[in-house]
Order: structure tokens, then C-alpha cells, then sequence
């Protein structure tokens, strides 16, 4: 029985694009299912579409896998005793099953031009049949195929579906019967002699002695003829399951590059400051939950309490908004020392930050990410969070503006609280607050409205880290600048 053995499972991304959401989601359940039976994690490069495959793609889809943390024992790059584990270069393998499979009579050739296809279709349509291929060449004779060859002609193989209802056991979504009639003669190898997918998953996933088969929903109509294929070349059946589809909203569309963009691509996540940690756990809610309403997980808790069990039938739907939550969790898992050093790409690829921190500027800058706090939602909100840390070139954001310095005395304010920090020799904490404190006792007004006019001055904003803790890391000098920046302009403004 194949689940008495070693669990051994696969990923098998045809590198035609970037790791999507999808792709990612299937990996992490293939290596969690690996790690939680003490099993081993394959990737296999399934790329039997020529035109379609790229390198770069292949690079990216590692890079991704790597940024996540699902690094494979075995596999392309890294080998492995099954290998080559890039299909392109598995041709030798793939010619000797289809020479057994042919010499069997569960394969033939098929002559058929693309045109006698086309009125096999239209025929089908006319009388209102299933539209199938209809075995035409199962039965040619040397003769037929010597005439067809002189032609000209390059011909498929086709695999010769056997009568019967097979029945598919999944261990997500149970068991189904499919009739033959459901299936026509599959197309194994082109007219250019390469193998199709069908084909070459069946063997290799066979060669590779791969245990469970975890992928998506998508697939599910495949599985049939990967059984059948099996079953002709006398391989024992891999254990299957399904998991269901990612959809892009709550319409029930699937998630993809034409209506979602950006969305789907893993490397954009990292790109725009999300987290690995938030990813995993966001991913293995997508199709797994445990109790049902715990939302965080660590990749131990995960390795420990997942199974396909808990895997469900109906299809999730990708929120963003959850992805951003748990992103913010995970940012502020991180210690300071770490939480900054993942900030620092960030503010230097918006070029807010030099590339050579000195020992006192890194002091600050840790000081700056503990004052910004849980406002990150992304890494990357660093810099619309925190940018007049950095930079003098910020605005005053007009509703900021309109409701803090329009109103009352803002000109005089700020002329009061120039004096007194002016004043201030100690620009630390303690001294800078209780200074402030006394001013706006003294003069009586209330504390809100004397320090939201100084905050747009320092920072443009109405909201954003406690204020005395801006002034002291801007330090003395640059608050009297912005503050006599703002004077000036309040004055020029109104
Ligand atoms: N290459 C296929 C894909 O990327 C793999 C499907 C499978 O897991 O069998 O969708």
C-alpha cells in the first residue's frame, strides 16, 4: 500500500510566470503535510510547455519558495536520487514509458490534421454530441500509417481511454465516479514528439515515488486520466487530494492575474513590505482551519496540528484586509533591533535613509520604529508613517491644515511654544514635556489645541506617534526650523 510508505510529496509549478497566491498555497500544504509526517518535500519544474516556460520564471518561483521559508530536501537545484527534477530534461524517460504504453495497445497513433479535428467537432455539435475525439486512428493499419506518413503527416499519440466508470477517492472531497464516456483519447505526445502533462506528472510522480498528490481543485478533472494512465503502465496509484479553489472575491470568480493583478503574485507581497510569517499563516487559513476560529499560527503550531482532515471542501476567498492584519501582528513580533533592520530597505529604496548608518544614527533610527509603534501595516508604510523624520520635503496635509490651524490662534501658538522650546537647553523627554505642560497652563489653553498645530508644523499630519516623542528625535534645531517654516507660512496663507 502506498500510505505504508515514507510520505514523499510534490510541488510542480509549470514556470510560465510568477509563484501565484495559489501556487504558494499548495506548496506550503505539500511541505507542512512533508514536515508533520516527517516526510520529504519535492519540487519538481514541470515545464513540458516549451514556448510558455521561462528561466526567469523558474528563478522567481525559487525565490518566492525561499523567501517563504518552504525550502525542498529534494528537487530541482538541490537533487536528489530521482532526478533530473526538471521535466524538460526527463525526455529519455518519458519516450520509454510511451514506447510500453504503445507496444500495450493502451496508446496509438493518431494522423489526424487539425482540420479533420475541426469537423469532428462540428459534427459532434451538429448532433448534439459531447464534443470528443471519436477514436478515428485507434484502428489504422501499417498501411493507413505508411500512406499518412508519406503525406507528410506528424502524428500525437493518444492514450486509448478503457471502458468503465472509474472512481476517484479523494481525501478532501471524497469519492466520484466518472464515466469513460467523460473522457476522450488524451493526447500524450505532440506532433513534435513532446510528452504532455498527464503523462509526464503520472510517471514522475510515480519514478518519484510520490505518495500524496496535493494540489488544487483546478486539477481535479485531470486525475481520472492520471489514474487510468497509472493503471496501463501498472504504477500503483498515488493517494490524491484536492484543495479547493482561491477566489479573488466573494462573487466567486478565481483568483487570477487578468482581474486581480498585482494581487496574485507572491514576489509582489514581498516587494511591498509584507512579511513571510503573515504570508504562511495568511496561506494555510486559505482551504485549513483548525478550530475553526484560531487565526494565528506559528509554522511549529502548523507542522504540529495540520492535517488534510481539516482541509475543507468549499472554496476560500482571498482577503486582503486579513493579510494586512496579520501582517501588523507580525511586524510587531518582531523585536526593535529586527523590526528596524526589516524597515531599513524600505526607507533606502524611497531613498529617505543613507546606505552606511553610523552606530548613533541606527540608535535613532531604532528609536524612530518603537515611537512609529503598530502603524505598520506594511513594512513599506515606513515611509508615508515616518517620512519628515527623514525629510524636511513633506506637505501639511490640507485637513490637517483646515482643522488645526484655520481655527484659533495657530500663529500665536506656535510663536508661544517657539520661545519655549527655544529655550530649552536639555532637549530631552522629561524636559521638553513638562516645559510644553507649563506653557499651556499658563496661557490656558487646552492641551490638544496648543500640540495638534505644533504636530502639523513638525509633521504635516493630524495623527501619528506621541508628539513629544517627534520633537525630541528631530532634535532642537530642526523644531525651531519647522516651526518658524510654519509661522512663516500660516502667515503667507492667511
Ligand atoms: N504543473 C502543474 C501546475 O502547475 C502541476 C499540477 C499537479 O500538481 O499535478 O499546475
Amino acid at each position: 500500500m502506498i500510505t505504508d510508505r515514507p510520505v514523499r510529496v510534490r510541488f510542480a509549478p509549470s514556470p510560465t510566470g510568477f509563484l501565484h497566491i495559489g501556487g504558494a498555497r499548495t506548496a506550503l500544504f505539500n511541505w507542512i503535510f512533508a514536515k508533520h509526517h516527517g516526510g520529504t518535500f519535492i519540487l519538481r519544474i514541470d515545464d513540458t510547455d516549451e514556448e510558455r516556460s521561462t528561466e526567469a520564471s523558474m528563478r522567481e518561483i525559487y525565490d518566492s519558495l525561499q523567501w517563504l521559508g518552504l525550502n525542498w530536501d529534494e528537487g530541482a537545484t538541490v537533487g536528489g536520487p530521482h532526478g533530473p527534477y526538471v521535466q524538460s530534461e526527463r525526455g529519455n524517460i518519458y519516450r520509454k514509458y510511451v514506447q510500453q504504453l504503445l507496444e500495450s495497445d493502451n496508446a496509438y497513433y493518431c494522423y489526424c490534421t487539425p482540420q479533420e479535428l475541426t469537423e469532428m467537432r462540428e459534427q459532434a455539435l451538429a448532433e448534439k454530441r459531447p464534443i470528443r475525439y471519436t477514436g478515428k486512428c485507434r484502428h489504422l493499419t501499417d498501411a493507413d500509417r505508411r500512406r499518412f506518413e508519406a503525406e507528410g503527416r506528424k502524428p500525437v499519440v493518444r492514450f486509448k481511454m478503457p471502458e468503465g466508470t472509474i472512481v476517484v477517492q479523494d481525501s478532501i472531497l471524497g469519492e466520484s465516479k466518472v464515466a469513460h464516456t467523460a473522457l476522450q483519447d488524451e493526447v500524450i505526445v505532440k506532433s513534435n514528439g513532446s510528452p504532455l502533462y498527464n503523462l509526464t506528472s503520472t510517471i514522475d510522480d510515480h519514478l518519484m515515488k510520490i505518495t500524496h498528490v496535493i494540489r488544487g481543485k483546478d486539477h481535479f478533472s485531470n486525475t481520472p486520466k492520471q489514474i487510468l494512465i497509472n493503471r496501463a503502465l501498472g504504477f500503483e496509484t498515488p493517494v490524491f487530494a484536492h484543495l479547493p479553489l482561491v477566489l479573488g472575491s466573494s462573487k466567486g470568480e478565481k483568483l487570477s492575474k487578468r482581474r486581480h493583478g498585482d494581487l496574485v503574485a507572491v514576489g509582489k507581497y514581498r516587494e511591498n513590505g509584507y512579511l513571510p510569517e503573515a504570508m504562511i499563516n495568511f496561506l494555510v487559513r486559505l482551504g485549513w482551519s483548525y478550530d475553526g476560529s484560531e487565526e494565528i499560527f506559528s509554522v511549529d503550531e502548523l507542522i504540529e496540528k495540520f492535517s488534510l482532515k481539516r482541509v475543507g471542501k468549499s472554496d476560500s476567498v482571498f482577503d486582503i484586509k486579513k493579510l494586512q492584519w496579520l501582517n501588523g501582528h507580525y511586524i510587531m513580533k518582531l523585536d526593535l533591533p529586527a523590526r528596524t533592520d526589516a524597515v531599513i530597505p524600505f526607507l533606502q529604496r524611497a531613498r529617505l535613509l543613507e546606505t552606511d548608518l553610523s552606530p548613533e544614527r541606527r540608535v535613532w533610527l531604532e528609536k524612530v520604529v518603537e515611537a512609529v509603534g503598530d502603524r505598520l501595516t506594511t513594512l513599506s508604510d515606513i515611509t508615508d508613517q515616518a517620512s519628515y523624520f527623514f525629510t524636511d520635503d513633506f506637505d501639511y496635509e490640507p485637513q490637517a491644515v483646515k482643522r488645526w490651524w484655520r481655527k484659533g490662534d495657530a500663529v500665536g501658538i506656535l510663536q508661544g511654544l517657539r520661545e519655549v522650546l527655544a529655550g530649552i537647553d536639555a532637549f530631552d523627554l522629561e524636559t521638553v514635556e513638562s516645559a510644553i505642560w507649563a506653557y499651556v497652563e499658563e496661557k490656558g489653553i487646552g492641551r490638544v489645541k496648543a500640540m495638534q498645530p505644533l504636530r502639523v508644523a513638525l509633521t504635516g499630519k493630524s495623527g501619528g506617534p506621541g508628539l513629544f516623542d517627534i520633537t525630541v528625535l528631530l532634535g532642537k534645531a530642526k523644531v525651531i526650523e519647522r516651526v518658524d517654516r510654519a509661522i512663516d507660512h500660516l502667515q503667507a496663507n492667511h
